[in-house]
């Protein structure tokens, strides 16, 4: 038994045994029992009502005075007040500065309740959604009525970030990315990327303008070139050597040129909507025609194509996307590799597959592959007359295509590049 109570117990015991003495002296004991114990009983209440009164109080005093098993509480309950204090300060102290962080962000955030309405936001989502106190409750897809932004939210995915001009300035460009936490709440984050996306329109620009520029004094230089080749025999042997290497670098310059015109055209233009049928075993086939003609034989190609299938498209994007990927397979591997062509019809959509046996890549560079200008190895790359573009107009042209491509490659073994072209209106595979 606890100290304070054994005090407790045995001062009513010491009590109850000094009212039945005192009730036998004077021929009452029950009646002074009753009484006594009555008193006790008050004066117990009227203890409890001074502790209530502390406990209610938000004063710093300590607790009223007490001994027994009465002290013990008042003590446990003002060390349990202190601590709640501190927890409170803390608490304060903490909401202090996730305000004064929040404050300094320059994204904008703001936290949705389960049902989209406004709950809290930061100053920056403030100035960039022009929100005012009294909006607080309003759901957010009132404020923001754009059917983009309005399907963004409520679907329940946020995998990918939403751009969007803002509703209140035009000329800013918002970026909207979302997540889910707690019981359903939504936190949106907004960020202003007008400045990076103006920078990128500047660099598309940039390169756009450069490579045409650059086609007219390569086109007046290569002319020369071939001129000067005519009277190859007449020129002295050193002079002979320059021109050849005079060719070689013009015709690297000119694929570069080309390259680079054909990746502005398709990062700065939008699709046609109107596309006809591309038919893929003509358009593989007559690739394939020019790379045996090209490479001599040197390397085994063979081509399998359901016939009868048919991409909606633009020709002359999928001629370069293929021929890309079956020039890449037989320029970056040695002679004597196969490699399989081959077309047809899945569950997803239809496949397209370049496969080689030949040096594989590494798969540390498979995620940075479609960048441009990235090349395995320079020397290797630049011996082979590569640019370091042709996956990146791989990539462009299946995007707007509705296709993806997908690359396995392993050192040594070959590599398996795979575009999938989704058809519109196919569900794709089904669950069983
Ligand atoms: P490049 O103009 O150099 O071919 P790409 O963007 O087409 O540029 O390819 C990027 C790099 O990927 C190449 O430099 C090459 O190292 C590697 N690569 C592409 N296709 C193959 C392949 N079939 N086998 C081995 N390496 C490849």
């Amino acid at each position: 038994m606890q100290e304070g109570l054994r005090t407790e117990v045995q001062r009513i015991a010491a009590l109850a045994l000094f009212l039945v003495l005192f009730g036998w002296a004077n021929g009452y004991p029950l009646t002074t029992l009753l009484v006594g114990g009555t008193a006790y009983m008050l004066f117990t209440l009227h203890r409890i009502n001074r502790l209530y009164a502390w406990l209610a109080s938000d004063s710093d005093d300590l607790p009223p005075e007490a001994s027994g098993v009465w002290g013990d509480i008042s003590d446990y309950l003002y060390r349990l007040k202190k601590r709640i204090e501190q927890a409170k300060r803390n608490y304060a102290a903490l909401a202090l500065r996730i305000r004064q962080i929040t404050s300094a962000l320059d994204d904008g955030l703001v936290l949705l309740n389960a049902d989209l309405s406004l709950d809290w936001w930061n100053p920056t989502a403030t100035e960039l959604l022009n929100l005012r106190d009294t909006d607080k409750g309003e759901a957010i897809t009132n404020l923001i009525r754009n059917p983009l932004f309005v399907h963004f939210i409520q679907a329940d995915t946020y995998a990918q970030p939403l751009e969007l001009n803002s509703p209140y300035d035009p000329a800013r460009i918002l970026q909207f990315s979302a997540g889910k936490f707690g019981r359903g709440e939504v936190v949106l984050t907004i960020r202003d990327i007008t400045r990076l996306r103006n920078l990128e329109e500047m660099r598309k620009e940039f390169v756009a303008n450069i490579s045409h520029e650059l086609r007219t004094p390569l086109t007046v230089l290569t002319g020369y070139i071939e001129t000067l080749q005519g009277d190859l025999d007449r020129l002295p042997p050193h002079w002979q050597r320059a021109l050849k290497q005079m060719e070689q670098q013009a015709g690297r310059l000119n694929v570069l040129t080309e390259d680079l015109v054909m990746l502005s055209r398709l990062e700065s233009t939008s699709p046609s909507p109107d596309r006809t049928p591309v038919d893929l075993c003509s358009l593989l086939n007559a690739i394939v025609d020019g790379a045996r003609v090209l490479c001599g034989e040197t390397h085994t190609i063979d081509v399998k194509c359901e016939p009868g299938l048919n991409i909606p498209g633009e020709s002359r994007e999928l001629h370069s996307a293929f021929s890309n990927l079956i020039f890449n397979a037989i320029k970056h591997n040695p002679e004597g590799c196969n490699i399989d062509i081959s077309a047809k019809k899945t569950e997803k959509g239809i496949r397209v597959r370049v496969a080689d046996d030949g040096i594989g890549i590494d798969p540390k560079h498979l995620p940075r592959l479609t960048e441009r200008f990235y090349r395995v190895d320079d020397s290797r790359a630049t011996a082979s007359g590569g640019t370091g573009l042709g996956l990146a107009i791989v990539k462009h042209v299946l995007n707007r295509h509705n296709a993806t491509l997908k690359i396995r490659s392993t050192l040594g073994k070959g590599s398996i590049f795979s575009c999938l072209f989704k058809i519109p209106g196919n569900p794709g595979k089904r669950g069983k």
